[in-house]
């Protein structure tokens, strides 16, 4: 990745953070609901409400500083999750400490677990029990300012109850949450192995031919966006000479490490960027991008210097091994099944005149 490219995908991440802001405020609106309500049915007075908006306002605004400034990527979790989650929680205490009647307090309750649901998209149990006994303490410290300063809007008997349940309540999501986020984990990884293997020939450990082709469609893209002069794209299609007899007389066994090693040796040769894998059979293409035509030459020469020096074990001494190369270079605006054609019918070349060479496929004449 290039710097640009860096840079590019940090502003990217960022937007993203602006955008589930936005989305946390879904889980708040379960809040501003209840608040709604109370207000209506004359349960709260109004000044609270205006202060507590205010106060919300406040901590979004300097949440959407902090990521517009670039601040929050100095923290652990440049998301800013858990304190996100925990800020909101502070003005709907404030708020609370004004409803008169203390079974409405627990529909705030209820809202700040579902807030709490949002947070095992990212955080570990540890995080999650945290924050759910960040939420405890606030409403501890909550009936502690009511017992002192309104003891007639609250019963402690019914808050012992309700801090009790609501206690194992938050216990119950801080482990689901986080077993549910370990489970999202294991999938992602999961799925990461399973696109590993997709994209490797179980024999040579080689990318396989799926792969090659979303390589060379890549490299297409890249060359078209950039001037084709300067970075051009040459594949090569190798196929190994006699290989059949090989295994006639060597038998399968023999053939299959002889597979092996080949791709072992090729692949400490390639320099970085190029791109080996096995096409089928023993048929493998060379992808060099960002090279000119001599360039690819030569390291198609490198090749067939490369296996004809290899001793192998499954071989009398002295046998040597050869293959044949065809080598096309990307013409601008064709399609990469038209290069590979085109490498084919060179390779189809290589073959008929005798083997153990490289043929440069004709550049076709523009239209
Ligand atoms: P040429 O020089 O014209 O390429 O002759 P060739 O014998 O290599 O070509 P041909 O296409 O007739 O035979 C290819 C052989 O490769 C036939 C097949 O049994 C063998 N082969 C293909 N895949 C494997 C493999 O995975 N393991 C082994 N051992 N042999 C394989
Ligand atoms: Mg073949
Ligand atoms: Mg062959």
């Amino acid at each position: 990745m290039d710097q640009q490219e860096a840079v590019d995908s940090i502003a990217k991440d960022q937007r993203l953070r602006l955008k589930r802001m936005t989305w946390g405020f879904g889980s708040q609106v379960s809040t501003w609901l209840v608040i709604a309500g109370l207000y209506l049915f004359g349960m709260i007075p109004g000044l609270p409400i205006a202060i507590y908006f205010l106060l919300i306002l406040a901590a979004n605004l300097v949440f959407v500083a902090l990521i517009q400034s670039n601040i929050n990527l100095r923290f652990k979790d440049p998301s800013l999750t858990a304190a996100q989650i925990i800020t909101p929680i502070w003005p709907a205490v404030f708020v609370m400490f004004f409803v008169a009647d203390p079974q409405a307090r627990t529909a705030f309750l209820l809202a700040a677990t579902s807030g709490m649901m949002f947070g095992s998209f990212v955080l570990t149990r540890r995080g999650m029990l945290s924050v759910g006994a960040f939420i405890l303490t606030s409403y501890l410290a909550l009936l502690t300012a009511l017992h002192l300063f309104a003891p007639e809007r609250m019963d402690w008997r019914v808050e012992l109850i309700i801090v009790f349940t609501y206690a194992s309540v938050l216990l119950t999501v801080a482990y689901l949450g986080s077993y549910i986020a370990s489970i999202r984990l294991k999938l992602k990884e999961k799925n990461r192995e399973l696109a590993e293997l997709a994209a490797c020939d179980p024999l040579t450990q080689l990318p396989n031919r799926r792969s090659l082709m979303s390589q060379l469609t890549q490299e297409v893209a890249r060359v078209e966006r950039r001037s084709a002069d300067e970075h051009e794209l040459c594949v090569s299609m190798l196929d190994v000479d006699h290989f059949k007899r090989i295994n006639d007389t060597w038998g399968h066994d023999a053939g299959d490490a002889i597979l092996c090693r080949i791709s072992n040796e090729l692949r400490k040769i390639m320099r970085q960027g190029d791109f080996l894998g096995r096409f089928g059979g023993e048929e493998f293409i060379v992808i060099l991008p960002e090279s000119t035509l001599e360039a690819a030459q030569r390291t198609a020469e490198r090749i067939q210097d490369c296996v004809a020096s290899l001793a192998f074990p499954e071989l009398p001494d002295g046998e040597r091994i050869t293959v044949s190369q065809g080598l096309a270079i990307y013409q601008p605006g064709e399609r990469i099944e038209t290069t590979l054609k085109r490498a084919d019918e060179a390779l189809y070349i290589a073959k008929e005149n005798g083997r153990n060479q490289i043929i440069v496929s004709d550049i076709p004449e523009r239209t």
